[in-house]
């Protein structure tokens, strides 16, 4: 059992202001694995207050210290590696292999990758007769989700810290337990006390006092549109800056000269990452109608190839789902796909069959797969974050940049053709942020972030980095 007490403010581990606790549950079986403190008011102001009094020295310490901060903190969960792997493989239900590849390994990459760039990045330069500043924004309020939780924590707190900001994270209270090993590496990484504080606790109680409060700079959030929208309003109120990475229905467009069956395995591999919790997940398979029967037998072979297993065992390849609400959801949706009238390939809302007597509490779903999906039905526009792929028909190269553009969100896409120029063309009239050629890979250093409700700011990369700053430029009177 992990059992959490304390959070991390001021550089030590405190007491909380209330006896309240959050249990967290084992995703493969949905047994508590533990549980955390669900923080209040005082806690936020305590961790608010930590952060200020930190910022003034922190802003002011050299970028190259602050990057041999950020290496120790890389190495230090690197030597945690395998315990921060297994946890998230509970905590979230991704399968262990994977949980080491992407979420213990992710964020060592990132917090590498924000030492190497606090170093190197030009914080001032001289444009005419001004000097122009990059300043630290301030003290950084973090709101995390639990899909990739680890990695969207690190996708804030390295950059922040970069920049020279003190940071408040508030963790998502489903997958908590990874942010508790990062504060314990963090200090014994020696970070000055009051620049890294950690508070868990429900995100309409904690995460609203950090948004409101008046000595918070900066809000960047990751979760659901529907806490973004919320968060903008309240961020209003003391107008702060705020970065939203917010949901996706992201389009996998197959041109009609794609290699047909790297393009749907790839488009199924992509939904099905994670259970299909993942922001940018190919959701929308759109086909040329001709092609339609061929890529509803590959799709539909290739989604019964992840049979729904223990996230703990070498060889799974579909996790459950991280909690009891989410696989309520999942299963909804694909209810409503049945109800609306799309034609149900595989899979269905049934829990699976043949799962081990001890998995059986745990959040199974399906792996599903619909076709001839109304592109503007529930199931073609909603965000379901499982693993369901619906395949939409096309009738021409116009007709599919119209559907994939035909949703409210804007986060990533695909596109596969055999002519690279052609893909090329057909993703720059895509609306969305970050959009993969016949399957190119994850660039931490590229911009990360959506369009249109997908949210707006960048992370990643330089892009990340500058999110932190301000700018701040010093008129300089010529000495002549
Ligand atoms: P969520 O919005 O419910 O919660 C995210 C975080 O916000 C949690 O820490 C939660 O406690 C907190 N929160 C909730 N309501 C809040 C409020 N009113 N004020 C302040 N904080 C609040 O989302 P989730 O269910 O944890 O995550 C799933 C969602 O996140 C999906 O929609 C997914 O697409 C999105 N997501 C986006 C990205 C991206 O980079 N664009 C990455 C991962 C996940």
């Amino acid at each position: 059992m992990q059992e959490r007490t304390q959070f991390y403010i001021n550089g030590q581990w405190v007491t909380p202001s209330s006896s309240d606790s959050i249990a967290v549950h084992h995703a493969g079986t949905g047994a508590v694995m533990g549980c955390v403190p669900a923080g209040g008011d005082k806690d936020i102001d305590a961790a608010v207050a930590a952060a200020r009094s930190a910022f003034d020295a922190w802003s002011q310490t050299a970028p190259a210290a602050r990057a041999e901060f950020l290496a120790k903190i890389a190495a230090g969960l690197k030597a945690r590696a395998d315990e921060l792997g297994k946890i998230m493989a509970q905590e979230v239900g991704m399968p262990i292999k994977l949980s080491g590849r992407i979420q213990a390994a992710l964020p060592i990459a990132t917090f590498g990758n924000y030492a190497k760039m606090a170093a190197d990045f030009q914080f001032e330069e001289q444009v005419g007769n001004s000097l122009v500043l990059r300043d630290a924004v301030g003290v950084v309020g973090a709101i995390t989700p639990w899909n990739y939780p680890l990695h969207q924590i690190a996708l804030k707190v390295a950059p922040a810290l970069a920049a020279g900001c003190t940071v408040v994270l508030k963790p998502s209270e489903v997958a908590p337990f990874n942010a508790f090993i990062l504060a314990e590496v963090i200090h014994a990484a020696g970070l000055p006390a009051g620049v890294f504080n950690l508070v868990t606790g429900l995100g309409t109680v904690v995460g609203e006092a950090l948004v409101k409060h008046p000595e918070v700079d900066a809000i960047s959030f990751t979760g659901s549109t529907r806490a973004g929208k919320r968060i903008s309003e309240l961020a209003a109120q003391t107008v702060k800056r705020v970065t939203l990475e917010l949901g996706g229905k992201s389009a996998s467009v197959i041109l009609d000269d794609a290699d047909l069956a790297t393009a749907v395995k790839g488009t199924v591999g992509n939904c099905y990452l994670n259970s299909g919790q993942t922001c940018t997940a190919f959701t929308r398979m759109l086909v040329p109608e001709t092609k339609y029967e061929e890529a509803k037998a590959l799709a539909a072979a290739t989604a019964k190839a992840y049979t729904p297993g223990d996230p703990m065992a070498e060889t799974t390849r579909l996790g459950p789902l991280t909690s009891a609400a989410q696989l309520e959801r999942v299963r909804g949706y694909i209810a409503k796909g049945i109800a609306e009238g799309a034609e149900l390939v595989t899979g269905g809302a049934d829990a699976p069959a043949g799962l081990a007597n001890e998995l059986r509490g745990g959040y199974y779903v399906q792996p599903t797969v619909f076709g001839k999906v109304d592109p503007r039905s529930t199931i073609g526009q909603e965000e379901i974050f499982g693993p369901v792929l619906s395949i939409i028909t096309y009738k021409d190269e116009e007709d599919a940049i119209r559907i994939a553009n035909d949703t409210i969100y804007g986060l990533a896409a695909g596109v596969w053709s055999a002519d690279t120029a052609r893909a090329q063309k057909v993703a720059r009239r895509l609306r969305a942020g970050q959009i993969d050629i016949n399957g190119g890979a994850f660039n931490m250093n590229a911009p990360f972030g959506g369009f249109k409700q997908s949210g707006h700011g960048r992370e990643a990369g330089v892009y990340g980095l500058e999110e932190f700053l301000e700018y701040k430029s010093l008129q300089l009177k010529s000495q002549a």
